[in-house]
């Protein structure tokens, strides 16, 4: 079957290696020069199935609330005249009762647990050199309410089968001795040594070049501008691509089917074929810094939960990312959150790094309001969703690829989780479907 990936972030990049290896004709489009350059470029880099809590939980509407109209806050609602924006956040508070955050929580687990699976034997195949780390991630409190707060989440995620440890301040330092210097601020962590850390893009371009050495046609320089439809009920189905190509011609392409891997931008392309995607572009941010000190700079993958910062280590680079602002699709770099973060790291590790010559980004978060991605079929027989994959996208990025290329190849995914479009299973169905070779 001919298949065609729209976008080429963590997402695309994994459907399309594995929609190969499941013996499709694969192209992907892509606007960029290379795969990974939006979104996917320089986020926070941990793989972090344990820490799967989404940002809608019983005490989110009270923080966000707090945080109104703070420059620096780590999550910012900026009010804008636009209806989807109203019902995101709507449907965000439905997402924050209690029942509704544990059912998430269970979903998110599944899919980024199978994806750390998958990504494990992708390295283990390709040997992509990505900085990866495979030390755990700690994440700290500096607040005894914060951290009292998480001891429930952490016998959640326990019950779920996550390895998180809650400890004390001396263990955190313990594991992560380059916290040293805000010892006395730390009031306890909780460590799951089995996540890691890796640098996203290094990881998904490396993928791409394996992938298109195996067949896949990257097009890249390729804008989409708009899905074309015939049919309608059952038969509705998709016939075509239109793009513009790098000549600046306008082309439409063909093929069988259709995985839209747009991240944010799926919601404005998906409009007009009445697909109303519930995705609200979060913008976060990213420092990274030149190491000049490695025993100073960290080597676990951290979450400093008063600041909603991680840090991951790079090599000889340090990469500090967070924050989000809800307010349409602008990617300008703000000065007071860039600033911000600078001097929360220098606080952190005042003598790990080239604080001077930062490097900062912004990427667009493809936000559901549960955080739970859609990763299945449409109403459109041959177009399916691989996107809104908010704040976790590099952690159920490689699980997400392998499952929509079971679906769109007719198969039951392996992984037990709620698909978009399709009826659950249960693990009966899928162990039936999965024979383990013998
Ligand atoms: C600050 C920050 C920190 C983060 N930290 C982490 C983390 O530590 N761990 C984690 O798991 N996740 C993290 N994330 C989330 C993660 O980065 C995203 O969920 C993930 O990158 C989304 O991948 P994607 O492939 O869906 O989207 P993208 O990477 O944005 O890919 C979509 C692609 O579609 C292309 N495209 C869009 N429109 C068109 C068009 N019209 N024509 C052609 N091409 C088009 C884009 O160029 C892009 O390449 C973080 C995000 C941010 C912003």
């Amino acid at each position: 079957m001919k298949v065609i990936v729209l976008g080429s972030g963590i997402i695309g990049t994994a459907s399309a290696w594995f929609l190969n290896k499941a013996g499709h004709d694969v192209t992907v489009i892509e606007r960029q020069p290379g795969a990974a350059q939006e979104t996917s470029f320089a986020n926070g880099c941990q793989i972090s199935v344990s820490h799967a809590e989404p940002w809608a939980n019983p005490s989110a509407p009270m923080k966000v609330l707090k945080w109104l109209g703070k420059e620096d806050a780590p999550l910012l609602y900026r009010f804008r005249p636009e209806w989807l924006q109203w019902k995101w956040g709507m449907h965000f508070l439905r997402e924050c009762t209690p029942g509704r955050t544990a059912d998430n929580i269970r979903q998110i687990v599944a899919i980024s647990e199978y994806s750390r699976q998958t990504l494990q034997s992708l390295r283990a195949e390709t040997e992509i050199d990505y900085d990866h780390l495979t030390s755990g991630i700690l994440h700290f409190y500096t607040d005894q309410k914060e951290f009292d707060l998480s001891l429930p989440a952490a016998k959640l995620m326990r019950d779920l089968g996550c390895p998180r440890d809650s400890i004390s301040a001396d263990e955190v330092v313990k594991i992560e001795p380059a916290l040293a210097n805000i010892r006395s601020k730390i009031v306890g962590g909780d460590f799951t040594a089995t996540d890691e850390s890796g640098d996203v893009y290094k990881f998904t371009s490396g993928l791409a070049k394996k992938a298109a050495d195996a067949g896949v046609d990257f097009q890249y320089n390729t804008t989409i501008t708009r899905l074309l439809t015939e049919g309608t009920g059952a038969s509705a189905k998709i016939t075509g691509v239109e793009i513009i190509d790098p000549e600046g011609r306008h082309r439409v392409l063909r093929a069988d089917a259709f995985v839209m891997a747009m991240g944010s931008f799926s919601v404005p392309l998906l409009k007009p074929l009445g697909i109303n995607l519930m995705i609200y572009p979060g913008k976060g941010y990213s420092a990274t810094y030149t190491v000049t000190q490695p025993d100073a700079a960290p080597t676990v993958s951290l979450t400093d939960d008063g600041y909603k910062l991680v840090v991951s280590r790079l090599g000889d680079r340090l990469r500090v990312a967070g924050t989000c602002e809800l307010n349409g699709y602008t990617r300008e770099l703000n000065t007071t959150r860039c600033e911000a973060i600078t001097r929360r790291t220098q606080e952190l590790f005042p003598d790990a790094c080239d604080y001077d010559n930062p490097v900062y980004w912004t990427g667009l978060r493809p936000l559901t309001p549960s955080n739970v991605p859609y990763i299945g079929k449409t109403r459109f027989n041959n177009l399916f969703l691989n996107t809104g994959h908010g704040t976790l996208g590099w952690t159920m990025g490689c699980g997400s690829g392998r499952a929509i290329a079971d679906i769109v190849s007719g198969r039951l995914p392996e992984v037990d989780f709620a698909f978009t479009g399709l009826p659950r299973h249960t693990a009966g169905d899928i162990a039936a479907a999965h024979p383990v070779q013998a």
